[in-house]
């Protein structure tokens, strides 16, 4: 018998054994003890669910939007209710601070609720062919979509793809982190108890080349949401063009955050600081490029510096506080990137190593007069690390920013609305942000310029996505 609860795969509504019986473990990042283990889901695992999903499929796909959208906003309310439970189990996984994981699982929780209010708005329309012809267009679902999620967000990051995608009418077949595997294998199930049919989320667990790349390649999948890196999201995209499906790709990102001589700069170095350490890093949309003006640039180095030290670590901290690294793959990654800085000559001004003896913390970390031919500049790290790049005029700041192949987010502090309008256009990026970094609400349409991904997430834009338009022509 393990030590830990043994999880097995949720298909059809009911806890599934894995076909090859193989387990693995999931591992705290604090003290690297066993959580749990998971089942090791293989393409015959992948079947089994994607049939769950076919046979729930009419059912759910025919229900009147309008009480689609209420069972959607009861799984809404059911996630509310058990952010505590879901929240020890999530940070246990991948470490994020108590105090910080209800707004995670708040937003998570507000997908559902926001999806579910929107679910009957889904309105074709008419088109106008004079009067021998009527023409309109329905929204229909794809059916089956595969949805396949990172380790950094874990419930937020499943609900984001899985809440539009069934307000939509489709069913799921989802492949949560092999290293963040439990909270959706646990809400799934508790979501039934509101009345989401059976077969309508399934969750098959395991490794993304034996799990996630047969639900990509799975005929009966008729579209593809993955959130991850761009590497993967490479390969499921090279896929999804052999089979003519549509993916939605929500990938890394290199943000640059510029600081203008005008800004607010207090408001300005906290929102810099909270761009690249929030989650300790590891989210998409970090602010890790911090472009100051070189008039301001000292005075922002020592200000961002000096708020850094005050930053609480630990993971049974209140908010605000950072967490270890999620994983030790990751943690080694990270510190890799120390030496890479060192080697590039970038000028460390805080942080730079670990943080704590026991843990994979670690220190929030800053260099300064970074330039773009610098590694630590271009590429991610996902870690709490930041680079100060100084820069002259309004253009340079735009050539920097814009000198990426990512283009997921960006920020800008500045008083000067004429400034704002110019360069918010001017920047290559899915999200920008003005006075202000991180928009967490669930409203506004997310997703990527360039290397950053295909798609978008979040909003009225995605629940369309999750859709294909039927015109009908008909000759009167
Ligand atoms: P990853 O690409 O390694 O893994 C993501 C998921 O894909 C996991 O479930 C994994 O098992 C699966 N996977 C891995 N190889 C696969 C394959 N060959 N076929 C199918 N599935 C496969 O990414 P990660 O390390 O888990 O997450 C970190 C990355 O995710 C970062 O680059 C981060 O920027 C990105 N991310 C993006 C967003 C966004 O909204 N744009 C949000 C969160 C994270």
């Amino acid at each position: 018998m393990p030590d830990v609860q043994r999880y097995d795969h949720f298909i059809g509504g009911k806890r599934l054994a894995p076909d090859g019986g193989q387990y693995m473990e999931s591992v705290d990042p604090v003290d690297e003890s066993p959580v749990a283990e998971i089942a090791v889901g293989n393409a015959t695992d992948v079947d089994t669910a994607v049939q769950a999903a076919q046979q729930a499929c009419s059912q759910w796909a025919e229900m009147r939007p309008l009480e689609r959208g209420r069972v959607l906003t009861a799984v809404g309310r059911k996630l509310r209710e058990n952010v505590d439970r879901l929240g020890r189990l999530e940070s246990d996984e991948m470490g994020v601070p108590l105090g910080m994981v209800p707004t995670s699982l708040e937003t998570a929780a507000s997908y559902f609720e926001y999806y579910g209010g929107v679910a009957p708005s889904l309105e074709g329309e008419s088109i106008p062919l004079g009067s021998t012809q009527f023409s309109f267009t329905t929204h229909e679902p794809y059916g089956v979509i595969g949805v396949i999620t990172p380790w950094n967000a874990p419930l937020n990051q499943a609900a984001r793809s899985i809440a539009p995608a069934l307000a939509a009418g489709n069913v799921v077949v989802h492949k949560p982190s092999e290293l963040t595997s439990l909270t959706a294998l646990v809400f799934a199930e508790m979501a039934l108890e509101v009345g989401l049919p059976a077969g309508v989320w399934n969750v098959v667990t395991g490794l993304g080349a034996d799990v996630g790349t047969p639900l990509v390649m799975h005929p009966a999948v008729g579209k593809v949401a993955f959130t991850g890196s761009v590497a993967t999201g490479r390969r499921i995209g090279e896929i999804a063009a052999q089979k003519i499906m549509p993916v939605t790709l929500e990938l890394g990102g290199k943000s640059p955050n510029i600081i203008f001589e005008d800004a607010d700069l207090d408001a300005a170095v906290m929102g810099a600081l909270m761009g690249f350490v929030a989650n300790s890093g590891q989210i998409c949309l970090a602010g890790t490029r911090i472009l100051v003006q070189r008039c301001i640039y000292e005075e922002v180095a020592q200000k961002l510096a000096g708020a850094m030290a005050m930053i609480p670590l630990g993971r049974d901290l209140p908010a605000p506080s950072l967490g270890p690294i999620a994983n030790r793959a990751q943690y080694e990654k990270v510190l890799g990137y120390f030496e890479i800085a060192k080697q590039d000559g970038a000028t460390l001004i805080a942080g730079g190593g670990p943080a704590k003896d026991r843990g994979l913390y670690i220190a929030p970390t800053l260099y300064g007069d970074v330039d773009m031919s610098m590694r630590i500049a271009r590429e991610e790290i996902f870690g709490p690390v930041g680079v100060l790049i100084p820069f002259d005029a309004e253009e340079d700041a735009i050539t920097v920013a814009n000198d990426t192949d990512y283009g997921l987010a960006a920020g800008v502090w500045t008083r000067d609305v004429s400034r704002v309008h110019r360069v918010t256009s001017a920047l290559q990026a899915g999200q920008v942000y003005v006075n202000t970094y991180f928009e967490m609400g669930v409203e506004s349409p997310l997703g990527g310029y360039k290397n950053s991904g295909i798609g978008r997430e979040k909003g009225l834009m995605a629940l369309k996505q999750y859709t294909q338009t039927k015109n009908v022509v008909i000759q009167l």
